[in-house]
């Protein structure tokens, strides 16, 4: 089949690459020129385990190419996929500007009857909006072409992308015509051949499971980071807590971990997204409300179990390992990073920082932070070392060596990597999160 992407940022890149894996001849287009001209030359703009070498397969096999030509990229494809960003607005609603003006877009170049699908995740009603926008422009250009839209929500997630989108927990797609869901169930065969089951819905209920999906996973963590706060005054461990709800089969053991709140592109914007797409509707979505505030405080948790370990931290040199929101990606939009070392610099404490992959994106961060090379040169002479991201690198490094290097033992770990008895043992002041009383 013939496929156009456009947006061709973390979802986009990996559809297009791995739908041209599965034998579609695929054209991604960006309207950020400097990331075309990378992705050209196979240079991959995002850190994200297998993404090169499947880029790279397909552009040498030439099923995959990349553009900047609007109208070259919408004559291509018989299914056109919108898989551009929606953020948030400051006031917690999401801004559709990208995606509406890739549907004005579509309706000024299309040429003939497309699939058009909507892969970004948006406010339920979207779609029907879309709609209109590209009848609207078509009928600028005195065009009449029929189309169909359709809503196929992507669940991936980064550091895990190329086996989500491949083997995928399912495949929803919201459809309203007849043509449209053959299309795009013989799209999916490739993957649905590997039983993984394809829900059709109306276009709305896709939309909605979408941001319902995200929306209930971010409640469990908050959940689980309150139960953690309450372990802290009570004695209790919170990670035998979640081992004992997790075993409960109508509970199940994922994501139940305290740590320091959830970050990233989709959850905390997506949480606030339904919030507003609630308010829209005149549902005050309560529960939302609180798990985005429990959300916010949790990311600040760690500065009293710093400042009981260091009450004065001006001048202090604090070592902080992981930047990125979670381990293998070097997306740190949202990250719990930026408020400790946003809260860090403010008290007067000086940074060293270490992560495997987001030092580049930390750079157009923050200011006045020192970054190394390696997590045993961050600690070296640091009063504290504080862990905000469970890259598997730091659970089994060699501990009597951290501690040699800091100049003071103390370890906070917003991340529960490491067992607290042990710390104990070997000299440690550690504070982990809902790990008992501290
Ligand atoms: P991103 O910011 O990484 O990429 C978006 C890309 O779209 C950018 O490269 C941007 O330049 C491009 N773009 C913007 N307007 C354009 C236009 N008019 N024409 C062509 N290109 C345009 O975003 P992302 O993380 O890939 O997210 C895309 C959508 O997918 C969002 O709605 C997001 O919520 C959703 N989503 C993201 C993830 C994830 O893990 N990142 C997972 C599931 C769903």
């Amino acid at each position: 089949m013939k496929i156009t992407i456009i947006g061709s940022g973390y979802v986009g890149l990996v559809a297009g690459a791995c739908f041209a894996d599965l034998g579609n001849e695929v054209v991604c287009l960006d309207i950020d020129s400097e990331k075309i001209e990378k992705l050209k030359r196979s240079i991959i703009p995002i850190y994200e385990p297998g993404l090169g070498d499947v880029v790279k397969r397909n552009v040498r096999e030439r099923r995959l190419g990349f553009t900047t030509d609007r109208q070259k990229a919408i004559e291509h494809g018989d299914i056109i996929f919108i898989a551009v960003g929606t953020p948030s607005k400051e006031d917690g609603s999401v801004d559709l500007q990208y995606i509406e003006s890739a549907a004005k877009d579509i309706g000024n170049y299309m040429q003939d009857y497309k699939v058009i699908v909507d892969k970004s995740t948006v406010p339920v009603g979207t779609a029907h909006k879309l709609m209109e926008l590209i009848r609207h422009s078509q009928s600028a250009k005195n065009k009449k072409i029929s189309f169909d839209l359709a809503s196929n929500p992507e669940f991936l997630r980064e550091g895990e992308a190329i086996k989500d989108f491949m083997n995928p927990d399912r495949i929803v797609i919201g459809v309203e015509s007849e043509k449209a869901k053959e299309i795009m169930i013989g799209l999916y065969k490739g993957i649905e051949r590997t039983g993984r089951p394809i829900l059709i819905t109306d276009i709305k209920s896709a939309e909605m499971i979408k941001y319902a999906s995200n929306s209930m996973l971010a409640t469990r963590i908050s959940f689980m980071n309150e139960i953690a706060n309450l372990c802290e005054k009570v004695g209790a461990d919170v990670k035998m807590v979640a081992e004992g709800i997790g075993l409960d089969t109508r509970i199940g053991p994922r994501f139940l971990q305290a740590g320091i709140g959830y970050g990233g592109s989709c959850f905390p914007k997506d949480v606030r997204g339904l919030i507003d797409c609630g308010k829209q509707n005149s549902i005050n979505f309560e529960i939302l409300e609180a798990v985005n505030w429990v959300n916010e405080k949790q990311k600040k948790s760690l500065m009293p179990k710093i400042k009981k370990l260091i009450p004065d931290l001006k001048d202090k040199k604090i070592a902080v390992w992981g930047l990125a929101f979670k381990p293998k990606t070097d997306d740190m939009r949202e990250a719990p990073s930026i408020a400790i070392i946003n809260e860090l610099q403010k008290l007067g404490a000086k940074v060293t920082a270490f992560d495997p992959e987001a030092e580049e994106t930390a750079r157009r961060i923050f200011r006045d932070i020192e970054y190394a090379k390696t997590p045993f040169d961050a600690v070296k002479g640091c009063n504290a070392l504080v862990i905000a991201t469970e890259w598997d690198e730091f659970r089994y490094l060699d501990k009597q060596k951290i501690k040699d290097l800091l100049a003071e033992p103390n370890i906070i770990d917003g991340r529960n990597i490491y067992d607290p008895k042990e710390m104990k043992k070997l000299g440690f002041n550690y504070i982990g999160v809902g790990r008992g009383l501290w």
